[in-house]
């Protein structure tokens, strides 16, 4: 995958004041340039972390506020107070702030020396006065951050402050994201639409139609030398039957599927797009419904989303960047058939023919079949399975005078009976707390049909995420009650209806 979060940094930044005088300031200096080194070195951390200077005046936090927002790598900056930073100090810095925040409340030693403890001792550790007074600004002006409390040191805390850098370059990469769109929604689907205006005052990235014609223009300029080696890539990673090899009867298909991948790694390049939808409703000119190909954009890091959905292609590539560098997939889904055993309920969760291999376990084959819809000929697609494992299905909805961030807890089961007639990639999957509980919390939340699949992102990450964007999130985990679910929705209702509005 194509996404470096190395490019990005967060800056830690100390709150101070003069009171301490230049002694005490130089080692409150020297303790948190050692803190941000650790915290830049540690594996738990994807980006880069950046020691500034320590902030003892008023001035000096409001140039840094506006310096963290102009600067385009900083995703974000990490607060903790060594010593005390009176609050008012912050007040016109933070009124500016566009970047997330997290507050790392931690102290510099982690024991009390108790033998040797004195005043100069508790003078320079006093993080946890500093750090109530610091988080006092945060909450009387309403604003969101993280709180991460722990000691610097210690894996647990650094794993916080890791999910918060992912979903922070997650946001980052939003604020300049393009999504295009090729064609309009699936006719008369609700779900799936939503308002573009409201997405992109609030989540920054644009989402724009081009009509599937000028998709088709770029796919037909696509030379037969690049169609006979990106053939050859796959006949190099998928299994494939002879005839859709070379000479095969059926070989044209596969070349048609190739032309059209090139075709759209080439438009969403050009265009610098980030992701895309399609819609078998609308493929005027193409052979067949893009199945490898954007199965291969999936696991380049481009989000997708089937039937015009933008909602859950935004999503499934702000959930590739969070996932980048860990282990375990990220993909576009779609809940499509249950196994409803006595004491083993499942969820069959596949996609017509767009699930990312990058959740593939062991070998993908290439295989081309009839769709059932849409009228053009037989597409090509990847066919695998899914490891087993923790996961995770998130789906993002607009309601009217909000965004709802819905996640469900899942747990991937291993294949218990092949499925030979079933010509797409899927997963099969266990849901917390329980089949019924999930599905109905789900449905009472209105979560969508599509949503973005990850065996990477944890619940954590997004909810990070939907802090930083400023909308709803909901989870259902293995703790979820039903009835407690119900009023929370209910609450959240008249929340968000006090605090934007009642929707129509
Ligand atoms: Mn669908």
């Amino acid at each position: 995958m194509n996404i470096n979060l190395k490019q990005y940094e967060v800056w830690f930044v100390t709150g101070s004041q003069h009171l301490y005088g230049p002694e005490t300031l130089k080692a409150v200096a020297v303790h948190s340039q050692e803190i941000a080194k650790v915290l830049n070195a540690s594996s738990a951390i994807p980006v880069k972390v950046v020691f500034k200077p320590v902030m003892v005046s008023p001035d000096a936090i409001t140039e840094l506020c506006q310096s963290a927002n102009n600067a385009a790598k900083c995703i974000g900056l990490i607060t903790w107070c060594h010593t005390f930073s009176p609050s008012k100090m912050w007040i016109n810095g933070l009124k500016q702030l566009r970047k997330p925040v997290a507050h790392l409340h931690t102290q510099y030693n982690r024991d009390i020396p108790w033998g040797t403890i004195d005043m100069d001792f508790m003078n320079m550790n006093q993080a946890a006065h500093g750090d109530r007074e610091h988080g006092f600004i945060w909450s009387r002006m309403r604003l969101s951050r993280k709180v991460v409390v722990g000691f610097w040191q210690e894996e647990a805390t650094q794993e916080k402050l890791g999910a918060w850098t992912r979903a922070a370059a997650a946001w980052a990469d939003w604020q300049t994201a393009k999504f295009v769109r090729f064609g309009d929604n699936m006719r008369e689907v609700a779900v799936t639409d939503g308002d573009k205006v409201s997405a992109q005052m609030k989540f920054g990235f644009s989402v724009n139609t081009h009509g599937v014609g000028d998709l088709v223009k770029v796919v037909n300029a696509v030379s037969e030398k690049e169609v006979d080696a990106l053939f050859k890539t796959y006949a190099d990673i998928y299994d494939m039957t002879a005839d859709l090899k070379k000479g095969g009867k059926r070989h044209k298909s596969v070349r048609d599927a190739a032309r059209i991948e090139l075709g759209l790694e080439e438009f969403l390049t050009a265009g610098r797009f980030k992701g895309y939808t399609d819609t078998f409703e609308d493929l005027h000119g193409l052979a067949q419904l893009p199945g490898v190909g954007s199965q291969r954009m999936m696991a380049a890091g481009f989000g997708f989303g089937g039937e015009g959905d933008w909602k859950t292609s935004a999503l499934v590539r702000a959930m590739k960047v969070m996932a980048s560098g860990l282990e375990g997939g990220t993909s576009f889904m779609e809940d499509y058939t249950y196994h409803m055993q006595p004491g083993n309920k499942l969820v069959l969760g596949s996609h017509m023919l767009e699930i990312c291999p990058s959740i593939a376990d062991g070998r993908v084959s290439l295989q081309v079949h009839p769709l059932g819809i849409g009228g053009k000929a037989d597409p090509a697609r990847l066919v695998f399975n899914t490891p087993a494992g923790p996961a995770l299905n998130a789906s993002l909805m607009d309601f009217g005078n909000r965004f709802r961030l819905l996640i469900n807890e899942v747990d991937v089961v291993a294949p218990e009976h092949s499925m030979p007639k079933l010509p797409v990639a899927q997963a099969v999957w266990k849901c917390r707390p329980n089949f019924e509980d999930a599905c109905a919390a789900w449905i009472y939340a209105g979560g969508a049909h599509h949503t973005g699949f990850s065996q990477a992102v944890t619940t954590e990450m997004l909810e990070d995420f939907a802090a930083m964007a400023g909308i709803e999130v909901v989870v259902i985990d293995a703790d979820t009650k039903l009835r407690q679910f119900k009023q929370e929705l209910m609450w959240n209702d008249v929340a968000y209806g006090l605090k934007s509005g009642w929707a129509a």
